[in-house]
Formats: C-alpha cells, structure tokens, sequence
C-alpha cells in the first residue's frame, strides 16, 4: 500500500461506526404449538420430563438444533415458565444451551435476573441431558433451586458432544448450595435421542480448538 492509499483507507476508517450487532435469540415458531396451553398444571416429574424430551427431539426432526430440550418450572403453580431448546447453530451463539435459554427466557419473563428473588416463584430446571460445565456454572447464578436431569454426562460424551471441564461431585457441590439434585428421569428415553441425531449425521458442534487438523492445531 502506498502512502497516499494507507492515508485514505485510515481517513476512511475514522468515518465508520463499529455497528455491533444485537444479541437476540428467539425460540423456533413450532416450540409454541408443542406445548400444553399455558395454565396447564404438570402432575410430575416424568410429565415435565416428557415435555423437554419432546422439545429435544422436535429440535432434531425440525432441524433447528442439537439435540437437547430443557424448561423451567414454577414449583408453586406446577406449570411451566419457560422452555429452551438448543440454538448453538442457528443463532451463532456457543453459549446458545437449551438450559441457558429456558433461563434466561424465564427470568425476561419475570423481569429479574433472579428467578430466586420473588416469593411467589420455586423454579426448577428440567433438562434432557445433564448440564454441561458452561450451563452447571449459571445454574447458582440463576436462582434456580432444583434441577431435574434425564441423560447423563458420559451419555452426551459417548456421542461425541464436548461437556466440558465438571467437577465429579458436581451434584453434590449443587446440594451444598440448597439446590436440589435429580438425575435419571426418563435416561433411557433421552439418550435415544442423543443416538438419533448422531444416526442422522447431525453436526456434533464442539469448537475446533482441539480437533486434528484444525487451524492452528
Ligand atoms: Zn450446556
């Protein structure tokens, strides 16, 4: 680049504006229409259970995502909050984990960070697969006060997903916390699931830092 361009190019640089772009992340437009109508009172825990292992699997068959549903329920009322499902690539976003947008859904909804903060709330997180080390993490940030799991961690692994870094007693060390721990629920069911998108030759998204032959590796 000669002088004369490199002093037009930085000119033109100081005119422009960075321009990000806003975070929004939506849920698919078939979530609604899978869904009991709002009011509807779950009866258990496989009930609830049932509910984000459908989410999980419509998640596949839709094409919108991995494979793994999760809600947030209101213990009190036994009716749900929010749903999420996996977002990570339709919206571009690693940290796009059904459990994290069935938070952060809930918490818009109820317009506080903390779903802990209201009397009249007990909220508790369903997710078809147990959380891996990014989600377990925001669990205690989020006022979340039970958590109820379906597949296990070495179930997500076993296929290929990167769960991350998870203190082994983990669930312990949630419990130390005051939050409720339940694991199994519907295991079986869920790890099918898992199966299903590997099956269908879905894309398993883990970032590539590790991978052989990557950029840089
Ligand atoms: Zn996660």
């Amino acid at each position: 680049m000669n002088e004369e361009n490199h002093r037009s190019s930085a000119h033109g640089a100081s005119q422009q504006r960075w321009n990000f772009p806003k975070l929004m992340v939506s849920l698919p437009a078939w979530v609604e229409s899978v869904i009991p109508p709002l009011g509807h009172v779950y009866r258990s825990d496989i009930e609830k259970m049932e509910l984000v292992l459908r989410l999980a699997h419509l998640n596949i068959m839709e094409g919108s995502g991995g494979p793994f549903g999760a809600a947030v329920f209101d213990m009190r009322s036994q009716r749900l909050l929010a749903p999420g499902v996996n977002l990570v690539l339709s919206s571009k976003w690693s940290g796009a984990h059904a459990e994290m947008i069935a938070i952060a859904l809930a918490q818009s909804l109820v317009e506080s960070h903390d779903l802990a903060a209201s009397a009249s709330l007990r909220c508790e997180l369903f997710s078809s697969t147990e959380p891996c080390a990014m989600c377990l993490g925001a669990i205690p940030w989020s006022g979340i006060r039970r958590l109820v799991c379906g597949a296990r961690d070495q179930d997500a692994r076993c296929v290929g997903f990167d769960e991350g870094a998870k203190p082994q007693a983990w669930s312990a060390l949630l419990r130390d916390q005051g939050i409720e721990v339940r694991q199994d629920v519907l295991r079986e069911e869920a790890v099918g699931i898992l199966r299903e998108y590997i099956a269908l030759g879905r894309q398993v998204y883990n970032s590539k830092i590790n991978a052989p032959g990557a950029p840089g590796a």
